[in-house]
């Protein structure tokens, strides 16, 4: 290895095409455990490093960034989500920040749309009675769900993600949409007819609640005890965004006391779900290993547009996929 390249540390084994075109310019080490690096292993690991190849599991702050040495240029997370830096400490330091956003949203707003139906039609239980033997006969009141035609879904987070699953929703089984963003939208911002709202008017009229905020300092908890006691006692929750969004304990009471009828997630907190936490135990919801992304096209873009970061950072240029 040419001891005068740039070095580059990626968190984990990611699809081989991202290193592939990496390691034709710099010196490239890969965490290769199928775990994330430790704390201690993502310390030593970035020692030296010009650029950071990140996942969400990784918690990239000033003490990674000093434990890298002033030469780091830029952090590249292989997510779109970046809520596991701090960028407001890379941005102070001049170290860029990039993400991969626009490839994995397909992927994501396909699987909140398997949620919505797999909760709404209670598979979890209906597979666990196949698996289990527990299935005898057909059962004219057995197993009965939701329909989705004719129903309301309220988006929390009407962009990238959000707008798919939306024109998913509207197009397929003629749902209504309303929606929440940070900004106000025009009337004819989306091709299909979509009502921005308050988010208690969301969660008070919504059959369907599905998530897509950003993690942040505004968005934790932003769905808590109050807002599940604004929903329908027939409201499906479903969030592919990040599991800190919900009010975890307070999610357990509402599936719990059938507050609602059930919970669909891609993401919970922490992850993975320890083995004794309560949500295991209700059979309302539907708990994913954080999937939304993992579809073989969707991860090799997403590997392709982390290293195109890292290439553009490293040689001066502006990323092509920044954050700050
Ligand atoms: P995006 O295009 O940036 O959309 C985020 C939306 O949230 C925007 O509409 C934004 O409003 C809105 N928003 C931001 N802060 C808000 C607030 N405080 N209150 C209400 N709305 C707010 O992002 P995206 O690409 O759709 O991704 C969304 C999130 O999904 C990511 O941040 C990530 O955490 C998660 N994700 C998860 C997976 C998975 O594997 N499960 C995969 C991909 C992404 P404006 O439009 O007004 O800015």
């Amino acid at each position: 290895m040419d001891s005068n390249l740039q070095k580059v540390f990626v968190a984990r084994r990611i699809p081989q095409i991202g290193i592939d075109s990496l390691a034709q310019q710099f010196a490239v080490t890969v965490h290769s455990g199928q775990l994330p690096p430790t704390r201690s292993e993502l310390l030593s690991g970035v020692g030296g490093c010009h650029g950071i190849l990140s996942l969400l599991s990784d918690r990239i702050d000033g003490e990674v960034m000093d434990a890298a040495g002033a030469q780091l240029k830029v952090i590249s997370n292989f997510a779109v989500g970046f809520n596991n830096i701090d960028v407001p400490e890379a941005t102070r330091r001049g170290i860029a920040v990039g993400n991969t956003p626009d490839v994995l949203t397909d992927a994501t707003a396909d699987i909140a749309i398997a949620l919505i139906m797999a909760t709404a039609r209670r598979l979890r239980e209906a597979w666990q009675a196949v698996d289990n033997l527990a299935w005898k006969t057909w059962e004219p009141t057995g197993w009965r769900g939701l329909d989705l035609v004719g129903s309301t879904v309220g988006i929390v987070g009407m962009g990238r993600i959000g707008s798919k699953v939306a024109q998913r929703l509207y197009g397929g089984w003629n749902m209504r949409v309303l929606f929440t963003a940070h900004r106000a939208k025009a009337e004819d911002t989306f091709p299909f007819p979509a009502r921005q709202v308050a988010l208690d008017e969301l969660l008070t009229n919504s059959d369907f609640i599905s998530l897509h905020v950003p993690l942040s300092a505004d968005t934790r908890h932003l769905i808590g005890a109050r807002e599940f006691g604004l929903m329908k006692e027939t409201a499906v929750v479903v969030n592919t965004a990040r599991g800190e969004i919900i009010n975890q304990a307070a999610l357990v009471n509402a599936l719990r006391n059938k507050q609602i009828f059930g919970a669909g997630l891609d993401v919970c907190d922490p992850e993975p779900l320890p083995e004794y936490d309560p949500l295991r135990q209700c059979e309302n919801c539907l708990l994913l290993p954080h999937i939304g992304s993992a579809t073989y096209s969707a991860r090799d873009a997403m590997a392709v547009r982390a290293a195109d970061n890292l290439l553009a950072g490293l040689t001066g240029n502006p990323l092509p996929y920044p954050v700050n």
